[in-house]
């Protein structure tokens, strides 16, 4: 399920499940540490529901840090056209021409950073 919400792919009926698996566990343990297994999902759930749904409504992950839901983009005002994240880029996904703004196809993109590591002026972001 976790795979599920962080690949973009989970739904809000899958948030409910959660939920009722978590009271259903907690309903049904023997033993103190059953029943408070699913305290920190629940906590999540409570204090964090605007994180699961951005990932599931929005398909976005406002952390930045689910890969799926990324996309590496350049900012064409920030760009010098330096050319050096395109020579890094494994997968040759960044198109442009020597001093002009340079863009990235996300269908070509494997989400490996290097451009962002690799360009001087902060002009490629995640989103
Ligand atoms: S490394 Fe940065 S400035 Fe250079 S071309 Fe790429 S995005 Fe533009
Ligand atoms: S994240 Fe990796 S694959 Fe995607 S554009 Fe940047 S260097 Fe290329």
């Amino acid at each position: 399920m976790l795979e599920k919400i962080t690949e973009g792919t989970a739904t809000l009926e899958d948030l409910d499940k959660i939920e009722k698996l978590c009271y259903y566990i907690k309903n049904n343990s023997l033993c103190g540490l059953g029943q408070t297994a699913p305290n920190p999902v629940l906590s999540t759930l409570r204090y964090f529901k605007d994180e699961y749904l951005a990932h599931i409504v929005d398909k976005k992950c406002p952390a930045g840090v689910c890969k799926s839901l990324l996309q590496y983009v350049v900012v064409a005002d920030k760009c010098k056209g330096c050319t050096l994240c395109a020579r890094v880029c494994p997968a040759d996904a960044i198109v442009g021409t020597v001093k002009n703004p340079h863009f990235i196809d996300t269908t070509k993109c494997v989400k490996c950073g290097a451009c962002i590591e690799k360009c001087k002026f902060g002009a490629i972001v995640k989103k």
